[in-house]
């Protein structure tokens, strides 16, 4: 078995408990001393670090979202002295000022030790050549993998992003062993070595990292045989630490949180109600070992569920699923909540129609209905119409069966569902109309 920190990734789960509930009230503690912002907010709520005793009283603490990092731009929720600070990442918002986070010395050991973790998860150790396409500056995606790789004492290729045609000659001449970078890149990589002729077989290449967006099992699969290698998903985020928030196994079944550091919960995001293993809600960290920016409660607005069970691989770190969609996406139905991305999925899987759909939901007599439009290709068009009779059924029930709930799916002729530069327009609910 491929272990950084057996001791920690495998531990018994009472003894990492005891752990991480020391690690949470000396957290807590120290954000209401240094926090001006978490004390009022503790305060309003009228608690006081005291009253966290157990790992269950987490949920008395208050949540934190994206607007109070922007809110408290750009220093404002930092706990050390800024002359303790030695890193400052941030990630540009589409829409208003970016999310500045800073880590102190010991910041950046943890984050070395996460991505350490998980890069020899994927199959990394001092003999590998890691060349890192994700891009370094102000994105925590470089930076990170960078310290992890040479955490672990691979060789670092640190590349960056662009410069296609370079990255693949170096990872030709150089025999990089491991690629990091986005999956939509790992396969525009694919591509343009088709385009200049380089064979996979030339390469040395073993695994990948991919992460920074969300991807599907599809995807992992193209990846897999067009650069011949094990692919795996990686999760972070800035405000949590970057890269090394989750990681993967060699059983692929969900990503490992490494949750001695980053404390997970998944909520109601309508309610804020905590909700059990398994079920499918809005995942939240509490970091508790961070000292520059711990957050509290932090809402990430990914949609994914944790899993307790042992791993094969005998990590006993919690493991969560693939994300699959944001809390911006989600509309409820019959109040079951259904993200875009299901539905998606469902069809990319098929295979036989356009990933071109859009969503339409109204109320028709008290009652929420759910139209699915889906584009088909010219080739089927031309079809007769009782296959796409058939094919209509055979969505329908895919659909139904992956969302639990009543479609009325319809199949409409090529190119007609707009297409848009930006984000795709994919929901249209007329009951807010
Ligand atoms: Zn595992």
């Amino acid at each position: 078995m491929r272990y950084w920190d057996e001791h920690m990734e495998c531990m018994d789960r009472n003894t990492l408990q005891e752990i991480q509930l020391k690690r949470l009230v000396e957290t807590v503690k120290r954000v209401y001393t240094s926090v001006p912002y978490y004390r009022r907010k503790m305060q309003e709520l009228g608690i006081i670090p005291e009253d966290i005793k157990s790992l269950d009283d987490l949920k008395k603490l208050p949540f934190t979202t994206k607007q109070d990092l922007r809110d408290n731009y750009p220093y404002g929720l930092f706990a050390v002295p800024l002359s303790e600070i030695v890193r400052i990442h941030a990630s540009s918002g589409t829409t208003g000022k970016p999310t500045v986070v800073g880590y102190t010395k010991h910041d950046i050991g943890i984050w070395s030790e996460v991505m350490a973790r998980t890069l020899v998860a994927a199959g990394a150790d001092k003999h590998s050549f890691v060349q890192i396409a994700y891009g370094y500056g102000l994105f925590t995606g470089g930076l990170g993998v960078h310290y992890g790789a040479e955490r672990i004492g691979a060789s670092v290729i640190p590349i960056s992003s662009g410069n296609t045609r370079r990255q693949i000659q170096i990872m030709v001449d150089f025999g990089t062993t491991v690629l990091a970078c986005t999956p939509s890149y790992a396969l525009y990589l694919a591509e343009t070595m088709e385009e200049m002729g380089i064979d996979k077989s030339q390469l040395k290449l073993k695994s990948g990292v991919f992460g920074a967006e969300p991807w599907s099992e599809n995807m992992r699969k193209e990846i897999e045989s067009k650069l011949n290698i094990k692919a795996y998903d990686i999760y972070g985020l800035s405000e949590i630490i970057g890269p090394g928030v989750s990681f993967e196994c060699e059983y692929q079944c969900g990503m490992h949180i490494n949750e001695d550091h980053f404390l997970p919960e998944i909520i109601n995001p309508e309610t804020g109600e905590v909700l059990g293993e398994g079920e499918y809600g809005e995942l939240v960290f509490t970091t508790i070992t961070k000292e520059g920016l711990p957050l509290i409660r932090y809402r990430t607005r990914d949609i994914t569920a944790l899993h307790y069970d042992r791993c094969k691989c005998g990590r006993t770190l919690v493991r969560m699923e693939k994300v699959i969609g944001r809390t911006d996406d989600m509309i409820i139905i019959r109040g079951v909540n259904v993200f875009p991305s299901q539905i998606e999925s469902v069809l990319l899987e098929m295979g036989e129609v356009e990933p071109h759909y859009q969503l339409i939901v109204d109320r028709v007599n008290n009652l929420d209905v759910l139209e699915v439009l889906v584009e088909v290709s010219e080739r089927m068009f031309s079809d007769e119409v009782k296959k796409l009779e058939q094919l209509e059924k055979k969505i329908t029930k895919a659909i139904e069966e992956t969302l639990g709930i009543s479609v009325k799916v319809r199949l409409v002729e090529p190119k007609t569902i707009e297409r848009s530069e930006g984000k795709a327009k994919r929901v249209i609910d007329k009951r807010k109309i």
